[in-house]
């Protein structure tokens, strides 16, 4: 009697796993029965969440800042990929415009939109190769609104929503789904690395219970669970008291 192979794991890949949102992510996905690869910079710190994850978790050093590293990784996934999680990312500065140091945005930029843009080329292939793909961007409410000291990176994160909405128009017709999470105040790194400095970075959440990162987890794990004839575009996910952008009550 002839055996039958069960199917393989369907594979999730994720950015910036290594911490905060990402490495949330990588275990709801996990936990969805997804077999995960995990980039990021820090070797370290993805070895201890795919450790966490055990089973099948894999990972694989990734900057997003470097289209060959980006070429590398994609080539550790094997020839089809259902779900991409396109969340590294991150600000640097609050400075004003006129303050801002070209290298911050430079890294801003290059991380949250060419980094973004990069990483889906690289991936799309196998997204549509698995007939049933998924891609879910990071990006945030300053993707959609700004506030004074915030210049680099929400110009980078408006930048990201409109490549975001240009994807889903261009294709159209093709077997996948194009997704946007812009959150609000999440605690995670963040604020430390944008700031530079703890104490500075605690002072952001004075007052406000922000979102987790399993929070924002659990709305990219329903997003892209959806049936296939249902398409999230974008959720927007903001703690209670916070109302756009600029605007949180401090209790
Ligand atoms: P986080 O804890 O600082 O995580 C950022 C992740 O991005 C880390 O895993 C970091 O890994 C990775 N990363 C940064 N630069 C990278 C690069 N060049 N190449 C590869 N990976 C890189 O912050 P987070 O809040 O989870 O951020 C995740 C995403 O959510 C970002 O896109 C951020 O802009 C967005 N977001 C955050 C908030 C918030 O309030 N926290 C709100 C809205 C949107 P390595 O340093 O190890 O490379």
């Amino acid at each position: 009697m002839s055996e039958t192979k069960p199917d393989p794991a369907p594979v999730a890949v994720v950015t910036g796993a290594s911490s905060g949102i990402g490495a949330a992510t990588a275990k709801v996905l996990a936990a969805q029965g997804f077999t995960v690869l995990l980039g990021a910079r820090r070797a370290d710190r993805l070895a201890q969440v795919a450790a966490d994850i055990g089973g099948s978790a894999r990972t694989a050093p990734l900057d997003v800042t470097d289209a060959d590293s980006i070429e590398g990784f994609a080539a550790q996934a094997g020839e089809t990929v259902e779900v991409l999680i396109a969340n590294a990312g991150g600000a640097l500065g609050a400075d004003a415009v006129v303050d801002g140091d070209d290298n911050q945005w430079r890294t801003m930029w290059e991380t949250n939109v060419l980094g973004v843009v990069r990483t889906v080329r690289a991936f799309l292939p196998k997204l549509l190769a698995s007939g049933h793909g998924r891609v879910v961007v990071i990006s945030s409410v300053a993707g959609h609104q700004v506030y004074p000291g915030g210049g680099g990176y929400t110009s980078a994160k408006h930048a990201a929503a409109a490549v975001i909405d240009t994807l889903r128009l261009e294709l159209l017709g093709a077997p996948i789904r194009i997704i946007e999470i812009a959150p609000g105040a999440v605690r995670t790194e963040f604020a430390l690395v944008r700031l530079g400095d703890q104490e500075k970075a605690d002072a952001v959440y004075d007052g406000l219970t922000p979102l987790t990162a399993d929070d924002v987890a659990d709305a990219i794990g329903w997003a892209i669970s959806r049936p296939p004839n249902v398409a999230v575009a974008r959720i927007d996910l903001f703690p209670r008291n916070q109302a756009s952008a600029r605007d949180r009550h401090r209790e």
